[in-house]
């Protein structure tokens, strides 16, 4: 089996299994007292570094790195709890904005906002570039029609498209008109596979997941910088015993827990030479491709972008098909995003790069990972050749 669709889950490493089973005899309630639950609470705290560490924010920084259970909760936790935080005039709440094309762990709250009143405005990514001129407009008319931005959510790295968007400029450009706007951004994409801080990207809020780096799914992380505490611009959604400091009430998952925490040391200190293993593959596929673009195959290549994942137009044929005739030959890709391939949306990432509904359904997606050889790339590549010209030939 080859498997080029690490960006939907990637398998969890040995050092995360290994973690999770010490975490699994360490049974204890870390809200106890006594000494079982200490235990468990001395092992949730050394998780809690390590995955602050691997986020390159300082031991005792005075933000707040909360465990939950998905990117999906985390991404919910800070847009409804930013909504929830303040009074708002229900007459005209406010705005929430958001780059077109991110993940429905994002759009999804943002659009049961706009259900609730709040003007909900997409920033375009044309090629992949997040359009900070028409960012500008969108902030200028809120501020001169009294609509306040009230969260604002820029995602790292796209899905489906691997483009790496300049959240620091949008996050100052926020910040210089609405100051109080929480500047929220779903890194789960970027996690381990490009350098950056919570706060060299300006952000407030921050989710990573652990199944995307070699954890194992049932845990995820939502950063919280100090200012949000101070000025309260996040409450809970969910009440209940007020675990993680309040904002996430239940028992901490220790298991997942322990396996992100481990996988996240393990990928901080690969990550020179994970980036150089992903960069060469990446290279390699590039240049099997090029001569296919007879067959219709082209890259959807950002300005910017992570190597790790490759849109791929395949040709003439829907990705459904593509995929099917890949997995008979034990290769797994995707299409588009695996969300987005479930919803049948168009894909506003996808029509970012002047592609048409019907074109966007041809892409597939190959995401790579340090696990991945050269072999399997050229093993990828032969078969979609193959396919190509087999089925192109017969239509
Ligand atoms: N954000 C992005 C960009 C993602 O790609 C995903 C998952 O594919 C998520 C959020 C959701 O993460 P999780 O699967 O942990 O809920």
């Amino acid at each position: 089996m080859i498997y080029l669709d690490h960006s939907s889950t990637t398998p969890p490493s040995g050092a995360a299994l290994r973690a999770m089973n010490e975490a699994a005899a360490l049974w204890g309630n870390p809200s106890s007292v006594h000494t079982v639950g200490r235990e468990a609470a001395a092992l949730l705290l050394d998780c809690r570094e390590k995955v602050a560490r691997a986020l390159g924010l300082p031991k005792f920084h005075d933000g707040k790195l909360l465990f939950t259970s998905c990117g999906t909760e985390s991404n919910n936790l800070a847009i409804l709890g930013c909504a929830d935080a303040k009074k708002r005039d229900p007459e005209k709440p406010g705005t929430v904005l958001l780059s077109a094309g991110e993940h429905p762990s994002v759009s999804g709250p943002a659009d049961l906002l706009g259900k609730r009143g709040y003007a909900v405005e997409r920033i375009p990514t044309r090629g992949g570039t997040l359009d900070l001129g028409a960012l500008e407009a969108v902030l200028d008319a809120a501020e001169s029609e009294g609509r306040p931005v009230v969260v604002a959510a820029f995602m790292l790295v796209n899905n489906e498209t691997g483009a790496l968007y300049d959240v620091k400029a949008a996050a100052e450009m926020t910040k210089k008109y609405f100051p109080d706007a929480l500047v929220h951004c779903d890194a789960v994409q970027g996690f381990l596979k490009t350098g950056f801080t919570p706060a060299k990207l300006g952000a407030d809020s921050l989710t990573v997941s652990a199944h995307k780096v070699g954890g194992i799914r049932g845990a995820a992380a939502l950063y919280l910088s100090e200012t949000v505490i101070r000025r309260r611009l996040v409450v809970p959604v969910m009440p209940g015993g007020g675990q993680e400091d309040g904002f996430r009430s239940g028992t901490e998952a220790l298991v997942p827990i322990a396996a992100f925490a481990a996988a996240a040391e393990e990928g901080r200190l690969a990550f020179e030479e994970r980036r150089k293993t992903a960069e060469e593959l990446r290279a390699r596929l590039e240049t099997l491709l090029a001569p296919m673009e007879s067959l219709g195959v082209r890259i959807n290549r950002p300005v910017n972008g992570i190597p790790d994942i490759i849109s791929v137009k395949a040709g003439r044929m829907r990705s459904e098909t593509v995929l099917n005739d890949l997995s008979g030959r034990g290769i797994c890709v995707s299409a588009g995003s695996a969300c987005s391939a479930r919803s049948k949306k168009k894909s506003e990432a996808l029509s970012a790069f002047g592609l048409s509904a019907e074109e966007a359904d041809s892409v597939i997606r190959v995401s790579l990972s340090h696990l991945n050889t050269p072999e399997e790339i050229d093993a990828f590549a032969a078969a979609l050749e193959e396919i190509l010209r087999t089925r192109q030939a017969k239509r």
